[in-house]
């Protein structure tokens, strides 16, 4: 059984959560909710980064211009603005900072 999440960033539009039992990640970004593995969020993550720079001031900010799986092996697709994508970006960046600090806490004090 696992613990309760950590939550690693909230906002209006969701949250980043963390399972320290089983390292799972839960997303909820919008109407979409995923479990996902580390591998996965920062494969998203790069991905929303790269999509922004490419597509700056070149797509309509409230046109539902992408769609990309939120893990490898998901079946269901994220549809978002360029804005939400904006959001996205910060939530994932923001915890994955909050992670990193955690799990460098959890390695110095065993
Ligand atoms: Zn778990």
């Amino acid at each position: 059984m696992c613990k309760p999440l950590e939550v690693l960033d909230h906002s209006t539009h969701g949250y980043l959560a963390y399972c320290p039992d089983c390292g799972g990640f839960t997303l909820a970004f919008g109407t979409t909710l995923a479990v996902m593995l580390e591998d996965d969020i920062r494969r998203m993550g790069e991905h929303v980064s790269t999509q922004l720079k490419a597509h700056r001031n070149a797509v309509c900010p409230n046109a539902k211009a992408f769609m990309f799986k939120p893990g490898t092996n998901s079946t269901c697709q994220m549809v978002l603005t360029y804005t939400e994508m904006e959001h996205l970006e910060t939530m994932l960046n923001r915890g994955m900072l909050l992670y990193e600090a955690q799990s460098l806490l959890h390695d110095a004090t065993g």
